[in-house]
C-alpha cells in the first residue's frame, strides 16, 4: 500500500509518501480500505516527538479515519462485515481496569490514541481492533471527508461542554480561538445545549463563519487584547458561566477573568504552551471551578455521534489535499489558518 510515513522525528519534510506493507489483520482485528484522514494538532506534535513516546519507525500517523470494512480477521462479531461505511474511535484503552470497567475509559492508565501510541490512517489500508469500529448508519449523507473530521474533534468538545462543564439552556459559553475543529464542535455543541456562544479569533473573517455557524457574538482578540472586558460588557457585567480555552499560557488568565461566579473553565490542552498563571483569590472568591478534559469515554462518542448522524451536528470541513500532500496539509495547521478540519484523502 501507499502510506505517507516518518522515518524520524521533525520538522515537516520528515514526512515521505512512499510504498509500505500492508498491515496485518490480526485476531479481532478489522481492516479498513481508508477513504480519508483528518489532521489534529496532535499530529504535528507525534511528528516532532513528544517525550517519553517512543514509537516503531517509520510511524504512521492518523487519528480521524473514515472508510470501508475490506476484510474481517477471527473472532470479530458478525455486526461487523465487509462492505460497510465506518470511523473509527481513536481512543485505545485496556478494557479491564477499574476506569474502564466504568465506562471512563479516558483515565485508563494504558490509554492511547490511534496514530500517537499506534500506527493510523495516513495510509490506504488501516487496522484495528474491532471495538474501536464504528459502522455509519444508511440514512446518513455525510461525505468520507465530513466522516473523518468528526470522531476526535467532535468527542473532545462533547465531553468538555456535557459531563464536565454540564452546559444548559440559559448558559452563556465563550469559546477561546474560533477556527480549530474541537473549537467549532464546541460552538455546535454549545448551540444544542441551549446556550448562548460569544468566540474569539484574530481573524474577522473566522468571526463572521463562526456566527453564520450559531455564535452570538465575536471578539477580535488581536484587535482587542483585553477581550475579557468586552465579555464583561456583552454579559451585562455577569461573565460567562463557561470557558472553553484549549490555547493555556496565552489566555489562561484572561479566560478567568471572563467568568461569571461559580463559573467553570474547561480545558483540553494548551496550544500556547502549559505553564499559565492563576490567580488563586479569584479561583477561590468567585468560586470557579477548573476542569481538565481529554478525548472521551466510548459512549461518549456514541452519544455524540447520534446527533451528527441526525444532523444536528455538522462536522466542518477546511481543505482537502491527496495523501501525498501530507506536507502540504501539515504546514497549513501549523500557520492556523484553518476554519474546520483539514483532511487527506488517499
Ligand atoms: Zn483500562
Amino acid at each position: 500500500m501507499k502510506a505517507t510515513v516518518f522515518h524520524e522525528h521533525g520538522p515537516v519534510d520528515v514526512l515521505k509518501y512512499e510504498d509500505s506493507p500492508d498491515p496485518e489483520v490480526k485476531e479481532g482485528q478489522v481492516l479498513i480500505d481508508v477513504k480519508a484522514v483528518a489532521l489534529n494538532h496532535l499530529d504535528l506534535f507525534v511528528r516532532g516527538g513528544i517525550p517519553g513516546l517512543t514509537l516503531d519507525m517509520p510511524h504512521i500517523l492518523g487519528s480521524d479515519i473514515s472508510g470501508m470494512i475490506k476484510e474481517i480477521g477471527s473472532k470479530v462479531p458478525s455486526n461487523l462485515q465487509p462492505g460497510q461505511r465506518v470511523v473509527i474511535d481513536p481512543g485505545m484503552s485496556c478494557g479491564v481496569c477499574d476506569y474502564c470497567v466504568r465506562g471512563e475509559e479516558s483515565l485508563c492508565a494504558q490509554y492511547g490514541i490511534v496514530g500517537e501510541h499506534s500506527r493510523g490512517g495516513y495510509a490506504d489500508l488501516f487496522a484495528v481492533e474491532a471495538q474501536n469500529v464504528i459502522p455509519v448508519p444508511e440514512h446518513v449523507e455525510l461525505s468520507f471527508e465530513q466522516l473523518a473530521a468528526t470522531p476526535l474533534t467532535f468527542m473532545t468538545a462533547w465531553r468538555m461542554l456535557m459531563p464536565k462543564a454540564k452546559a444548559k439552556p440559559g448558559d452563556d459559553v465563550l469559546i477561546i480561538g474560533i477556527g480549530g475543529g474541537v473549537a467549532l464542535a464546541a460552538l455546535q455543541i454549545a448551540k444544542v445545549a441551549g446556550a448562548r456562544v460569544i468566540v474569539t479569533s484574530s481573524s474577522d473573517e473566522k468571526l463572521e463563519k463562526a456566527q453564520d455557524l450559531g455564535a452570538t457574538m465575536g471578539i477580535n482578540h488581536k484587535k482587542n487584547p483585553d477581550y475579557h472586558k468586552e465579555v464583561w460588557n456583552l454579559t451585562n457585567k455577569r461573565g460567562v458561566d463557561i470557558v472553553v480555552d484549549s490555547v493555556g499560557e496565552a489566555t489562561w488568565e484572561r479566560s478567568l477573568r471572563s467568568l461569571t461566579k461559580g463559573g467553570r473553565l474547561v480545558t483540553c490542552g494548551a496550544t500556547s504552551g502549559p505553564k499559565a498563571m492563576t490567580n488563586v483569590s479569584l479561583v477561590f472568591w468567585k468560586q470557579l471551578e477548573i476542569l481538565g478534559s481529554t478525548m472521551a469515554s466510548r459512549s461518549e462518542l456514541r452519544d455524540v455521534l447520534k446527533l451528527v448522524w441526525n444532523s444536528r451536528l455538522t462536522p466542518v470541513v477546511d481543505t482537502v489535499f491527496p495523501l501525498s500532500k501530507a506536507k502540504e496539509a501539515h504546514t497549513r495547521l501549523a500557520k492556523g489558518e484553518q476554519f474546520g478540519k483539514i483532511v487527506l484523502t488517499p
